[in-house]
C-alpha cells in the first residue's frame, strides 16, 4: 500500500489541464501536486441511459485521454441508432433493458455508466456487476442505505469496482478547498453551510414520482449539502436533525420532499446547517468557516465555473468540464487503483444514503437521529 502510493505520488506528470489530485493524509504536504495516473488502458465504457445528464457525459468524454465510449444501453430504439452513430458505437454493442446482460461476453466494454432514474440503479448495478464489468453509477446510487449495502456487496462479489458520479471530487477549486482544510490553512473547523436548491419544472417528470426517484429534492440535489458538508468538513458527522415544510401539495406528493433543512453535528463538535429544495432558485452555496479562515463558493456544486474565494482570496483554479475530469479520474482509479482525494466509491456513497435515510426519519418523527457511518 505504502509502495504503491510512493509510486503513485512519483507518477507525476505535469499538463496545462493538471489537477491537483492527492490521497487525503498527503494533502498535509501542500508541495505534492501529483495527477491522476495519466498513462494506463483505456477505459471502455457503455452508457445506460441515454437521457439529458447522459449527453453531458457523453461530450464530456469526447476529451478524454482515457476513456471511450464503446457501449449503449437503452429503451429507446431511435436513440441507440443516434447515438450509436454519432459515437461510433457498433449494432453489436448496443443494447436494450432486457438484453444488457449479455454485455457479459462483450471484450469491449469494461464498465458500465448507470444514468438511469434513481429507482433503477440498484437492479441495474447489479446486473453490470453480475455481468463481470465494473459499475459506475449516478448519485444517489441508492434509494436507501439497504438498496446501497446489497449493490456494493454484489460489487465486491463480483470482483468488480463500484464508483459513484460525484463529479465534485475532481473539480480544481473544490479539490483545493479541501486541501486547504486538511493542511490546517482554515484552522479547526467549526461550521459549514451548504444551500442547494432549484426550482423544478415540468410535474410529470420521474423526479417527482416517488416510485422513480426514491423521494423529492433530498435525493436529487440535496445530496450535494450532504455530500458537502462531509468533504468539506472533513469528518462524518454522528447526528442530524431535520424539519420538512411543504408548500405545494399537489406537486410535491406525499414522499416526495419540497424543502427540508438539516443540522448535521461532527465528532470534533463543528456542526453544519443545510438547506435542501426544489421550490427556489439561485440557491448553490457552500461556506466553511474554520478558527483561523474560511471558504466561501457560489455556485458550489453546479456545472461551472465554480466561482470562489477564501481568507486569503480568489480561487483561481482553471474550470475543466467536470465529467471529463471525473471520467479519466476513474480510468485511473480502475486501472491504477488511483486515491482520489475524496473517495467516489460505493462505501463513500453509502454514508450518504444512511445520511439521507436518517433525515427522513428525522422530519417524520421530529427528533435528532444519532449516526453510525463506522
Ligand atoms: P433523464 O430523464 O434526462 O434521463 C434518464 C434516462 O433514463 C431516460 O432518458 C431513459 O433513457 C432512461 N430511463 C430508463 N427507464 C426510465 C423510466 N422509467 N423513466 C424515465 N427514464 C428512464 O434524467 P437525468 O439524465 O437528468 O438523470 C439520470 C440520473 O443522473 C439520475 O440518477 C440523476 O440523479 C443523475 N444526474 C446526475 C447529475 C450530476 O451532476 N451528477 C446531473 C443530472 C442527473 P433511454 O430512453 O435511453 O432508456
Amino acid at each position: 500500500m505504502k509502495n504503491s502510493r510512493r509510486d503513485f505520488l512519483q507518477k507525476l506528470a505535469v499538463s496545462a489541464a493538471t489537477i491537483p489530485f492527492l490521497p487525503y493524509d498527503a494533502f498535509a504536504n501542500a508541495e505534492l501536486r501529483p495527477v491522476p495516473s495519466a498513462q494506463g488502458p483505456t477505459l471502455r465504457v457503455a452508457l445506460m441511459g441515454l437521457g439529458y445528464y447522459a449527453s453531458l457525459v457523453a461530450d464530456a468524454i469526447q476529451s478524454c485521454k482515457r476513456v471511450k465510449i464503446t457501449g449503449l444501453i437503452s429503451g429507446t430504439p431511435a436513440k441507440l441508432a443516434d447515438w450509436g452513430s454519432k459515437y461510433s458505437v457498433p449494432e453489436a454493442s448496443r443494447y436494450n433493458y432486457e438484453n444488457f446482460d449479455r454485455i457479459k461476453d462483450n471484450p469491449d466494454i469494461d464498465a458500465v455508466y448507470v444514468i438511469t432514474p434513481n429507482a433503477l440503479h440498484h437492479d441495474q448495478v447489479i446486473r453490470v456487476a453480475n455481468a463481470g464489468k465494473h459499475a459506475i453509477c449516478e448519485k444517489p446510487m441508492a434509494l436507501n442505505a439497504a438498496e446501497g449495502q446489497e449493490m456494493i456487496d454484489a460489487c465486491a462479489n463480483a470482483g468488480v469496482k463500484l464508483l459513484v458520479g460525484y463529479r465534485m471530487h475532481f473539480e480544481p477549486k473544490t479539490v483545493e478547498v479541501v486541501r486547504m482544510r486538511a493542511a490546517g490553512e482554515f484552522g479547526a473547523i467549526k461550521f459549514f453551510q451548504g444551500q442547494c436548491g432549484f426550482r423544478i419544472g415540468d410535474p410529470t417528470q420521474w423526479r417527482l414520482d416517488k416510485d422513480l426517484a426514491g423521494g423529492g429534492a433530498m435525493m436529487d440535489i440535496g445530496i450535494y449539502a450532504i455530500n458537502g458538508s462531509r468533504y468539506m468538513i472533513g469528518e462524518e458527522p454522528v447526528w442530524v436533525t431535520a424539519q420538512e415544510t411543504k408548500t405545494d401539495q399537489v406537486k410535491f406528493k406525499e414522499g416526495v420532499d419540497e424543502t427540508i433543512l438539516f443540522q448535521l453535528g461532527f465528532p470534533s463538535g463543528a456542526v453544519a446547517s443545510c438547506l435542501s429544495t426544489y421550490n427556489m432558485n439561485y440557491l448553490d452555496r457552500f461556506f466553511l468557516v474554520g478558527e483561523k479562515g474560511f471558504a466561501e463558493m457560489q455556485p458550489s456544486t453546479g456545472y461551472g465555473p465554480i466561482k470562489g474565494r477564501t481568507n486569503k482570496g480568489e480561487l483561481t483554479q482553471p474550470h475543466v468540464t467536470h465529467q471529463t475530469l471525473q471520467m479519466d479520474a476513474m480510468a485511473g482509479i480502475i486501472f491504477n487503483d488511483d486515491t482520489p482525494p475524496v473517495p467516489v466509491d460505493g462505501q463513500e456513497a453509502l454514508k450518504d444514503l444512511k445520511i439521507i435515510d436518517a433525515i427522513y426519519r428525522a422530519c417524520a418523527t421530529g427528533t435528532k437521529q444519532e449516526l453510525n457511518l463506522g
